[in-house]
């Protein structure tokens, strides 16, 4: 095996915010899928993945050369409530290397056996939750939207106890860093505030060096963070995905999505959709996404009140006007997004008016949220006929076709006010408008296949949505909304 070499950084953080921990071997560990573009970017050539050494590294049993693999420890708020000790309870860190393009790159095994933070957990993950996280980490990169990634997955016979008997799996994630709200809050409320700048200021040293050294870098840092909360909330409400588990231990210090759990994207739109059937008061619902980013983030500042000023009252006056940038950054981010969904070049006055008649179209005949934006790039500003309307597939989506027809003039006229060519607006609009996302019905497909031994529809949806916006005939299937009786399907946090 050519591996890349270790270079610790967060490892060199060392106690308390981390501990070395090894990884628990899996029996009888398999390869079941390798994401090969993401290999080639960490540096790992064709002759090192393909051997049997790589996979037994994917499966935690062995240990990357050079590198203890390591636990850190993490507080959070779960559904709004405070909770002192969480941590790395089945995610372990295993190596920490520079990848091709000179950037640092933590892996991760997830359900790599327990540590000091699994709460009496079992430390493993299922395949089924393995299969998601896998399959959604990439399918959201390639949709542009920030997020860990996932280099390998591996399952085994080993059985492991949720609500039925399933079994084994790990996910090896890799990222820039994995730190969380939820790291900092960890010292904060503990009281133990010497502990936040050496964390603050390794994350500003690596990953944001553009601050370090500078006496106003963690103000800084944390304005930058609360802006990619914000803009991250946008792009997740413009393809319809629902992370599930919005607690600040699942909201990235560098604004990446991280922890897929109970996610799911939209198929008939209802704005109150609610992923996460432990969810049951929606505190999570699609609609107060943005919200809670905001609510986060002000928790994450809140957490770091000691290293914006020397008193209390000066920490809480440079904290506001960060916490106070959100909605505007959010605003902006969204408008942008739903500019271009439209296929809009620019926005203007009014446009807010003619978005939200769409969306409360769509809502009001839980119309298929990814198929309609599809549907509406092939809408000609010229032939308004309804013949036009239904060969673009609209008038299947929308059920108050009144109403649809009271909306199409405004949004044509205002397509032909800023010269709008159809042909060109398509290609613009379906480079925008995903057309395959991991619906709940896909990913359970897959499950179902690994679970009975066969992984190959793993490899086919890695595949399909590796390129979400492109039109792929000989996958359309993919593109469908779920048959009735997936509609239905349930997800929970027991992963
Ligand atoms: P999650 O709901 O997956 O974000 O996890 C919340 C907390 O519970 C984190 O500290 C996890 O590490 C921990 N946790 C979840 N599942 C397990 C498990 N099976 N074994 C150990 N720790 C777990
Ligand atoms: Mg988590």
């Amino acid at each position: 095996m050519n591996l890349p070499p270790i270079t610790p950084r967060f490892a060199t953080l060392g106690e308390p915010y981390s501990l070395p921990i090894p990884t628990r071997p899996l029996p009888s560990a398999q390869l079941l899928h390798l994401n090969d573009g993401l290999a080639a970017q960490l540096g790992l050539d064709a002759g090192t993945i393909g051997t049997p050494e790589f996979a037994a590294l994917m499966a935690g049993n062995t240990p990357w050369p050079g590198y203890d693999a390591r636990a850190s420890v993490y507080a959070g708020h779960q559904f709004g409530q405070f909770v002192p000790q969480l941590g790395d309870g089945r995610a372990l860190s295993i190596a920490e290397i520079v990848d091709a393009a000179g950037q640092p790159q933590e892996l991760q095994l997830k359900g790599a056996g327990p540590t000091p933070y699994s709460r009496h957990a079992d430390g493993r993950a299922v395949l089924r939750s393995s299969i998601r996280e896998y399959l959604c980490s990439e399918a959201m990169q390639a949709l542009g939207i920030p997020t860990t990634r996932a280099l390998a997955l591996v399952g085994s016979p080993q059985p492991v106890r949720r609500e039925t008997m399933e079994t084994a799996a790990v996910v090896c994630r890799v990222a820039p860093s994995f730190l969380r709200f939820g790291h900092f809050e960890f010292w904060y409320y503990r009281g133990e505030h010497q502990r936040l700048q050496p964390l603050a200021d390794h994350l500003i040293d690596r990953h944001f060096p553009e601050f370090a050294g500078d006496p106003d870098r963690h103000a800084r840092w944390l304005t930058d963070v609360v802006e990619r909360t914000a803009r991250l909330m946008a792009q997740w409400q413009a393809v319809g995905f629902c992370h599930g588990v919005m607690n600040t231990d699942n909201f990235s210090a560098l604004g990446l999505t991280i922890d897929y759990g109970p996610f799911g994207f939209l198929d008939a739109f209802d704005p109150q959709h609610i992923c996460n059937h432990t969810d049951q008061g929606g505190r999570y619902a699609w609609d107060r996404q943005p919200l809670i980013g905001h609510w986060n983030s002000t928790k994450l500042l809140q957490a770091c009140l000691p290293l914006l000023g020397a008193t209390p009252e000066a920490a809480v006056a440079r904290a506001q006007p960060i916490a106070d940038r959100y909605p505007d950054a959010y605003a902006a981010a969204m408008t942008a997004r739903w500019t271009a969904k439209l296929g809009l070049r620019e926005h203007r006055d009014g446009d807010e008016a003619l978005i939200n008649r769409w969306l409360g179209l769509l809502a009001s005949s839980k119309a298929d949220f990814t198929r309609s934006w599809r549907h509406l790039a092939r809408i000609s500003t010229r032939d308004d006929s309804p013949e036009a309307v239904a060969g673009a597939g609209l008038r299947e989506e929308i059920l108050d076709l009144a109403a649809l027809d009271a909306w199409l003039p405004d949004y044509r006229a205002r397509l032909r006010g800023e010269q709008s060519d159809d042909t060109e607006r398509a290609v613009r609009m379906n480079a925008e408008n995903p057309k395959y996302v991991l619906r709940n019905h896909l990913a359970q497909a897959a499950i179902a296949r690994a679970e009975a031994g066969d992984a190959s529809e793993i490899g086919r949806l890695f595949t399909v949505l590796a390129r979400p916006f492109d039109e792929q005939p000989s996958f359309g299937a993919y593109a469908a909304e779920p048959p009735p009786e997936a509609r239905h399907i349930e997800v929970s946090c027991s992963s």
